[in-house]
């Protein structure tokens, strides 16, 4: 409760009770051994989202701002990923499948990534500080830069110019994008992003509709996939900083140098 209020009072710009804030969460989460589950508390992203929605006049916070966006769905995250999370899980499909089906497999074009369900998992545990530290440096930027640009910035969702404004903004979502070779228009952009991003495909019918409910009211109201872009942009970016280290290992191995 605390977290939610001194970020609420932050309006987004005081960066002094926005520190307090994430400081308060992280006390809450590690005082205890295994550390909580943040089952309930608003994530940064959602939470910034909607109070830019407010400043660019953009209605959204009363119609999606309530808990599981009124009945949509929407953001329940997976804590790993930019996925729906499972009914009654923290996890989505993709990270639950090491003991939902050890066989599943993972749809769409991040199909390279770790290649069996337990791979998977493990690698999500291991980015898992990485992935929300980048989240929150993406946030803390794009959220002065909008104060600081007396709410003219576009940090959201435009309306025309979508994929130009992808490119600038989640540049390693673009690239994702671009690999798809798909034909892009500013109308069908969002559903291009969904089919890659949060695609049902081989998930079992109670999941499938629960991601289906999501894209389709994203379809619907575009400027609601943002958080989602936010998360997979920052999951990307650590998956590659992992990459590159893995290659300065390579280069550096064997015996140091001496200087
Ligand atoms: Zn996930």
């Amino acid at each position: 409760m605390t977290y939610v209020t001194l970020l609420g009072r932050s309006n987004a710009d005081n960066i002094d009770l926005m520190n307090v804030a994430t400081a308060v969460k992280i006390l809450y989460h590690h005082t205890t051994h295994p550390p909580r589950e943040e089952e309930s508390a608003p994530l940064l992203e959602v939470m910034y989202f909607f109070l830019m929605c407010d400043y660019a006049k953009l209605p959204l916070k009363k119609l999606y701002g309530g808990q599981d966006g009124r009945g949509a769905g929407l953001y329940r995250f997976c804590k790993y990923c930019w996925r729906t999370a499972i009914p009654g899980r923290l996890i989505c499909y993709e990270h639950a499948s090491v003991v939902v089906d050890g066989s599943a497999e993972v749809p769409a074009a991040l199909a390279t990534e770790a290649k069996t369900p337990a791979s998977r998992r493990k690698q999500a545990n291991r980015q898992k500080q990485d992935f929300d530290a980048a989240i929150s440096e993406l946030m803390t930027k794009e959220v002065m830069e909008f104060h600081e640009s007396e709410f003219t910035a576009d940090a959201l969702l435009p309306k025309s110019n979508r994929r130009d404004w992808l490119t600038r903004r989640r540049p390693r979502v673009a690239k994702l994008l671009a690999q798809a070779s798909v034909t892009v228009t500013d109308s069908n952009i969002i559903e291009h992003l969904l089919a890659l991003l949060h695609h049902s495909g081989s998930m079992p019918g109670v999941w499938r509709s629960t991601y289906g409910r999501v894209n389709t009211t994203i379809i619907e109201v575009p400027e609601l996939i943002w958080p989602i872009l936010v998360r997979a942009e920052s999951w990307l970016l650590v998956r590659d900083r992992t990459r590159n280290n893995w290659g300065g290992k390579r280069e550096n191995s064997g015996r140091p140098k001496s200087r």
